[in-house]
């Protein structure tokens, strides 16, 4: 079930001399070999997408819509194949990569109908003049997507640059490259032009140090860590090509005095397990009210330690391993640090078994400013629960870090609500609810979390630039 693994240049696929290994990471097991992309590739993309451009940046939106639908309806008629692939790769239940197919084919549905509202305007002008506001595709784009979602993290960049009209340079992540491969067989079957999309693997760095600093790219799209994004931010800074950055979180959960605490326990350790907690809008640092606060920790910590952990093709699996081995020395090392600093470890906190990159579920409690989980997203199943006096002091708590993706908190109380829309540092906040977006709503962060936004009716904003033509009738 698992593709062949190739580069997609030019609408042709491609083997390389290099490869690198592709490890499930319930198994530590081999199972696939990926091409790894050298500077000609790199090159032939760029021609590829420069002549891509050309073809579908002229193309009527609504053949570029029907085009991308048409790609959307065989992802989901892929979808047991898909899914069966991202769960091989990086280890997520088979559950949740079915949903993940689903909503990386809803990603391109709503950008499909966004690529025919791509709207301009009229100014009002003197007569004998107009003036007008046209959208114009932006033009090649290099994107790179990260390893939690194989799936629907490429269909963002993917989406929102083929709606706009641009074409695109994907570097997927080497760790899950099947995710993107299936996306371009699915357009190259719904007959996308060759050249619209391409997609490369590699030596991270090598890739985008080359595409950045070529004039043909004109814009970086990039989902990842503050650190990455910070770097490709400035080698695009020395061509003044623009970025588009979905960086790290690090969501704070307020629980308010006025909610059901068993119910926001339960609710706020599921969603911490899902997708072993690497998830950039993941909810990690629980800022409990004093009066809840027992109750609370306590419907958390059963239902954490009660989570089915093992290989995500089991049908009774709840939460899979970490995507790579990367995770396991992190994770423990946060552990510790806040152990060391006074925190309480409730569950969890050290490697489950010897086999796979299995991490169990782990909240630690009492948790003091200076641990580094404090400030570092721990991209993995941690929960910090602490107690807090009142809303001011949960607010300042959850502002107290770089980050600003997404933010959450449970309360029916009016007052509250005002003062967490406007006062929370986040571009997502969820009252009631732990889910941070949907593909009609825009997406993307403030502070170190970055800028610009996916989805939504701003989700090609990034791809397109905008063009005044002011029309005189006659020579002034
Ligand atoms: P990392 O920062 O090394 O890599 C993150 C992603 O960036 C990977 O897909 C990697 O291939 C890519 N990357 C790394 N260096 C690059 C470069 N020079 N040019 C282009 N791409 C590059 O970290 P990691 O160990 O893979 O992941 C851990 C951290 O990444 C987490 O702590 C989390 O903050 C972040 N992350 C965030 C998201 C997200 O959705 N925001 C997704 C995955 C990882």
């Amino acid at each position: 079930m698992y593709p062949d693994l190739g580069l997609f240049i030019a609408g042709k696929w491609r083997k390389a001399a290099q490869e690198l290994a592709v490890v499930n990471p319930a198994t530590e097991q081999e199972i696939a070999r990926l091409p790894r992309a050298g500077r000609s590739d790199l090159d032939d993309a760029l021609t590829a997408a420069e002549a891509g451009l050309r073809v579908w940046s002229r193309t009527a939106p609504r053949e570029r819509s029907d085009t991308i639908l048409r790609a959307a309806r065989l992802m989901r008629e892929r979808q047991h194949e898909i899914a069966h692939s991202i769960t091989l790769e990086q280890g997520k239940p088979l559950r949740q990569a079915m949903l993940e197919v689903i909503r990386g084919a809803e990603f391109f549905e709503w950008d499909a109908g966004e690529a025919m509202r791509t709207y301009g305007r009229v100014i009002p002008a003197a007569h004998g003049h107009s003036f007008s506001v046209h959208h114009q595709p932006i033009g090649v784009v290099a994107a790179f997507s990260p390893w939690n979602f194989p799936m629907s993290q490429p269909a963002r960049k993917i989406g929102g640059a083929l709606a706009a009209g641009c074409s695109i340079i994907l570097k997927a992540a080497e760790e899950t490259p099947a995710g993107a491969i299936h996306i371009a067989c699915a357009f190259a079957d719904a007959g996308l032009p060759p050249g619209v999309l391409n997609l490369v693997f590699g030596d991270p760095a090598e890739i985008s140090g080359h595409l950045i600093a070529q004039d043909a790219v004109r814009l970086v799209a990039f989902t990842g860590s503050t650190a990455v994004g910070r770097h490709l931010t400035t080698l695009a800074s020395h061509h003044m090509t623009p970025v588009l950055m979905e960086l790290g979180g690090h969501a704070p959960v307020i629980v308010c005095e006025d909610t059901d605490p068993r119910a926001a326990g339960v609710s706020g350790a599921e969603r911490k397990m899902r997708n072993a907690g690497q998830v950039c809008t993941s909810p990690t640092r629980f800022f409990v009210h004093d009066s809840l606060f027992d109750s609370f920790r306590d419907a958390f910590v059963e239902r954490a330690t009660a989570t089915v952990v093992g290989n995500g093709m089991d049908a009774a699996t709840e939460m899979g391993p970490c995507a790579n081995d990367r995770r396991i020395p992190a994770l423990a090392a946060l552990v510790e640090d806040a152990e060391r600093k006074g925190a309480k470890v409730a569950t969890g906190g050290i490697r489950h078994g010897d086999r796979g990159y299995f991490f169990p579920p782990t909240v630690l409690m009492n948790v003091p400013d200076d641990a580094r989980i404090m400030q570092e997203e721990p991209f993995g199943p941690i929960a910090v629960i602490n107690p807090v006096g009142s809303l001011d002091e949960a607010i300042a708590q959850a502002n107290a870090t770089p980050f600003g993706l997404a933010g959450y908190a449970f309360t029916n109380r009016a007052d509250h609500i005002d003062r967490l829309v406007n006062e929370l540092e986040v571009g997502n906040l969820s009252i009631n609810t732990l889910e941070a977006s949907m593909p009609e709503t825009p997406f993307g962060g403030v502070k170190s979390s970055g800028h610009g936004r996916e989805g939504g009716a701003e989700g090609l904003d990034n791809y397109m630039t905008v063009k005044h033509v002011w029309h005189s009738a006659r020579i002034t």
